[in-house]
């Protein structure tokens, strides 16, 4: 590959581009040809605001919390994405893509879920908007997260259990994938995450970066300042992506990026592919991935369903690679304190996925004290959680 065809839409450096089955290239690319009509256009962009202001209540919340300043010892920011309706940031996407489907003339949605809160969220926005839908959910993770498949069902979508490989979030991926090649006329497939061939990564981070856009007015706005470190957790990467573009040109903003690091640095053990993966080429683009020698995807693990995925997307990789953005890894047992933490001398119960970015901002403002300034993404919220939190914890509700 040369360098030029490296500088092409799509690529993020080296990583990014488009590597996929035969069968999905004409979707890929009638997905690639709309987008860029509709990106531009004014009546597009009337629609989207104003679905994401009237059914999703943006612009979200930014606020300072004095409580963990306190606590910490750095003034602590907090851009609150979990009170947008269904509980975290993927709605945002959701509604875009949907809005792109919709011209399309596309009457299914399909998307695939991990902890199932994408799923809640695709099939959220397929109810209030009129679509088919169908969302592909690992056996295990269907195990694992009951309420959101029954959720699923309710907003009239169909759940499609996957039982191959591990039975989780990757396999539901590659299910979707399938599906969606047998059915490209009339089906879209609504990817979660900046994840997936091109053009997916770039159309998701568009939708997301309104997190970033919005969260920079409101620090000058509200406290006349810019953040000196904005922290953000990364599952495929989409909340970090989101919120790291508001301040990319800001060189003196620090960005960190915070990966699962689960139970130890050991193959199989995490989810920290930025951290701990390698270069390789998985669900269409070239990234990194926790994998074996031989180049196969490896098992991942975190304690937190949505950042469970070997891979990450390609713009992330790209950051890390020129030193942009910084990624670093909290473990479990520190996710599972911030968690804790953050619901008692808060009063926010955040999701597990934003547990680490908190765990991580403790960290930094021990590290550069007082005066400095941390914004962190609450990409959720954590009701989802309490459930699992309890059993690893031994609460006895009945004591
Ligand atoms: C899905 C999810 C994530 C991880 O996805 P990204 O694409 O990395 O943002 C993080 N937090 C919450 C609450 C999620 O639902």
């Amino acid at each position: 590959m040369s360098i030029k065809e490296k500088n092409e839409e799509g690529w993020f450096g080296e990583f990014g581009g488009c590597y996929s089955p035969e069968v999905l290239i004409p979707a890929l690319n009638e997905l690639s040809l709309a987008y860029k009509k509709l990106k531009d256009s004014p009546e597009f962009k009337k629609n989207l605001q104003s679905l994401l202001k009237s059914y999703t209540g943006r612009p979200s919340l930014l606020s300072f919390s004095s409580n963990l300043s306190k606590l910490w010892g750095a003034k602590i920011y907090l851009k609150r994405e979990d009170l947008n309706h269904t509980g975290s940031h993927k709605i945002t996407n959701a509604i875009g893509q949907a809005l792109i489907a919709r011209f399309l003339g596309k009457k299914r949605l399909i998307a695939e879920t991990g902890a199932g809160q994408h799923g809640v969220a695709t099939a959220t926005v397929a109810a209030h908007l009129g679509f088919e839908c169908e969302i592909f959910m690992g056996t295990e993770d269907i195990r694992r997260q009951k309420l959101n498949c029954f959720r699923i069902e309710l907003l009239g979508a169909k759940l499609h259990p996957v039982s191959s490989g591990t039975k989780t979030l990757k396999d539901a991926t590659n299910e979707a994938m399938r599906d969606w090649s047998k059915r490209v006329e009339d089906t879209h497939y609504l990817i979660g995450s900046v994840i997936g061939p091109h053009p997916f990564p770039t159309i998701v981070r568009d939708f997301q970066s309104v997190i970033g856009i919005e969260a920079r007015q409101q620090m000058q706005d509200q406290f006349a300042c810019l953040p000196d470190a904005v922290i953000a957790c990364v599952g495929g990467g989409s909340n970090a992506i989101g919120i790291f573009s508001g301040f990319l040109k800001d060189k003196q903003v620090g960005l960190f990026g915070i990966e699962a690091g689960g139970r130890s640095a050991k193959l199989g053990d995490n989810s920290a592919s930025i951290s701990f993966g390698k270069v390789g080429y998985f669900h269409g683009t070239r990234s990194l991935y926790i994998q074996r020698k031989a180049g196969q995807i490896n098992e991942v693990h975190s304690i937190s369903a949505g950042l469970d995925y070997p891979g990450v997307g390609p713009e992330h990789a790209y950051l890390a690679s020129t030193g942009r953005a910084q990624y670093k890894w909290i473990s479990d047992e520190l996710a599972l304190e911030a968690f804790q933490e953050v619901a008692k001398y808060d009063g926010i119960i955040v999701a597990l996925e934003s547990a680490h970015a908190f765990a991580y901002a403790r960290e930094l403002a021990r590290e550069i004290g007082k005066k400095a300034t941390i914004l962190i993404c609450v990409s959720g919220r954590g009701d989802k959680d309490v459930a699992e939190v309890a059993r690893l914890c031994d609460y006895n509700i009945h004591k």
